[in-house]
């Protein structure tokens, strides 16, 4: 088992954001997480990938209990996630930016200038390679985000709605992307709000509706999952009708 969650519990004062969630991952998994905003799926990954202590439960990482660990241990350890909302250095270029990652790893700056151009060719950023990250539109921002995180080497990746803007071409990139991420070994968690990116990458989806799991299972399932359709599926169709969402 290479992740461990077990009745992973956040609250902010008496405000419960994620309750009891569980979730056991298998190496060479790609699992999807979904529900919709205000779920608790940030709040799961940032409790993950030790950027918030959960409030209750345990978590444990290739045999070693990560539940109280800081956020540069998870990493060293390797558990990488992106950010839904990127903390990249806008002045600095494409290359400094994901060298901050391969630091982790390389201690030469020499080292980690080879890994960081490699993680950028194999992200389809190497045009860019000189770039202030301010000058990137929405893909090259996502791009750069996962090329950011993959400078760290990590075992488990997750990734927070990292495709979330996207056209429909670029989704069909990045999906591909996911692809190639995982087919080096990389462990996948993907929220997504976007259906088709999970009912194609996902072997297994588990669904968060108000802090509580509501749901888990195959993807196809869970999609028909009467109670996934109320919680979720019900209110992105009434808003992709135009209708606001509650
Ligand atoms: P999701 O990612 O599924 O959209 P989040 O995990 O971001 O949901 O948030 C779940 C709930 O927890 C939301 O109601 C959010 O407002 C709340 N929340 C998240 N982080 C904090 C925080 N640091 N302080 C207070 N409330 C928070
Ligand atoms: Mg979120």
């Amino acid at each position: 088992m290479l992740l461990s969650a077990r009745e992973v519990s956040r609250s902010f004062g008496s405000f419960v954001a994620l309750a009891n969630a569980n979730l056991d991952v298998e190496e060479g998994e790609i699992v999807g997480l979904i529900g919709p905003n205000g779920a608790g799926k940030s709040t799961f990954f940032n409790c993950v990938a030790g950027d918030i202590p959960p409030s209750a439960g345990r978590i444990v990482f290739s045999g070693t209990d990560v539940t109280r660990a800081s956020a540069a241990t998870h990493a060293r350890l390797g558990i990488g996630r992106t950010f839904q909302v990127p903390a990249t250095f806008e002045e600095m270029s494409i290359l400094d930016n994901v060298m901050v990652g391969a630091f982790l790893r390389h201690h030469q700056r020499g080292d980690a200038r080879a890994a960081a151009l490699d993680v950028i060719e194999f992200t389809g950023l190497k045009a860019l390679t000189e770039a202030p990250a301010k000058s990137l539109g929405t893909p090259g921002r996502k791009r750069l985000e996962i090329a950011r995180v993959l400078a760290t080497e990590p075992k488990l990746l997750l990734l927070d709605e990292a495709l979330a803007g996207l056209t429909p071409v670029e989704i069909q990139e990045a999906i591909a992307l996911v692809r190639r991420i995982h087919a080096r070994g990389v462990t996948i968690v993907i929220v997504e709000h976007i259906m088709e990116v999970i009912l194609t990458l996902a072997e297994r989806v588990l669904v968060f509706n108000q802090g509580a799991t509501i749901a888990s299972g195959r993807p196809r399932d869970v999609v028909n999952d009467p109670a996934v359709i109320e919680a979720y599926l019900g209110r992105r169709h009434a808003r992709d009708r135009g209708a606001h969402a509650p």
